[in-house]
């Protein structure tokens, strides 16, 4: 039995060192083979050359180096391709995923009713208020509007069975967004809860408007619902002008009112044509993913690695 961990790492110099120590440790202390897989996001810092370093004197290490920054989910998925253990975690290289719960989720999958156990922060320690509210109502809202099954504070941070990791292999779109995924693939998930940990050095890739844009990717590659929203509110809209011309009508029969009034012309010139840019706008962000998908451009582009099989391009 092989398992097998993912590590994507961007800029993560600090980090790198004690992460590998760490994990070193835990895995020493487990009862199965294992193989680390580094997937370097084109890290500008001094990452490639730790990576280089630790793959010199480890032989289950394999590191793959991307040819520009493609983003954690593209490193993650580098990560599913080219796994080769019965059991597949990813982890964080910023010690944000205990390497200590790896013991005990693996005996969880081993004990056979769990296709893979994830991770799930119980607290937000640590992080902005701001920030945790919005996160929040993110997933509400997708719950709501989404098929895939998306549980709040869920981490990247799981363990795999094979069967599970194939599934995700398969699921080729280049917008990728793997909570949704790991959702919507199904099999049978154990939550495993634990307290927030914080970065042990470096700093977080993350800005706010980031993480919206993240937020807004995340609904739209797993919900239609915004573009019935938006044929609701053209109904909507639709039904209110009837009413409003109706009333112009009888009240300038009945009363001969003439309307009067240029600013509110103006008004609902506008309010109009704000509401038909909105919705043009929604059907806009499926069309830009579409037009992504349809180029099927690689997902990412190895530049270098330890491992000659490898395939370069995916
Ligand atoms: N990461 C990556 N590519 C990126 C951004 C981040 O591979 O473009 C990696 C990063 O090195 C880390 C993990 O993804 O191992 C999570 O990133 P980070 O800690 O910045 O996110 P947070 O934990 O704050 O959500
Ligand atoms: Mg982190």
């Amino acid at each position: 039995m092989l398992i097998s961990l993912i590590v994507p790492c961007y800029n993560e110099q600090e980090a790198l060192p004690i992460f590998y120590r760490e994990v070193r440790k835990v895995l020493a202390g487990m009862d199965i083979s294992s193989e680390i897989l580094f997937v370097d996001d084109g890290s500008r810092d001094e990452t490639l050359r730790i990576l280089k370093e630790i793959a010199a004197g480890d032989e289950a290490v394999t590191y793959i180096s991307f040819s520009r920054n493609f983003g954690k989910e593209a490193a993650m998925y580098a990560g599913f391709c080219n796994a080769k253990g019965d059991y597949v975690a990813v982890m964080d290289a910023d010690m944000q995923d205990p390497p200590s719960l790896l013991p005990e989720m693996l005996s969880m999958l081993q004990s056979g009713e769990y296709d893979s156990v994830a991770t799930r922060r119980v607290t937000r320690k640590g992080e902005p208020k701001i920030r945790s509210w919005f996160a929040r109502r993110f997933y509400q809202i997708i719950n709501r509007i989404s098929d895939a099954d998306i549980v709040d504070g869920a981490r990247d941070f799981r363990l795999m069975k094979k069967s599970m990791v194939d599934a995700i292999v398969k699921m080729g779109e280049y917008n990728r967004f793997s909570k949704g995924i790991f959702g919507w693939i199904g099999f049978q998930t154990y939550w495993l809860p634990y307290e927030n940990v914080s970065r042990v050095a470096g700093e977080t890739k993350w800005n706010f408007w980031k993480l919206l844009k993240y937020a807004i990717d995340g609904v739209i590659n797993f919900s239609q619902v915004p573009l019935s929203v938006a044929s609701w509110f053209g109904m909507f809209m639709t039904f209110v002008s009837f009413l409003a011309i109706a009333l112009i009508v009888v009240r300038k029969l009945l009363f001969g009112d003439p309307v009067d009034g240029w600013a509110s012309t103006i008004c609902v010139i506008t309010l109009i044509g704000g509401i038909q840019l909105f919705c043009m706008g929604i059907m806009g962000q499926y069309i830009a993913k579409t037009y992504m998908e349809v180029k099927q451009r690689p997902h990412y582009i190895v530049s270098e690695s330890n491992r000659r099989e490898l395939e370069k391009v995916k």
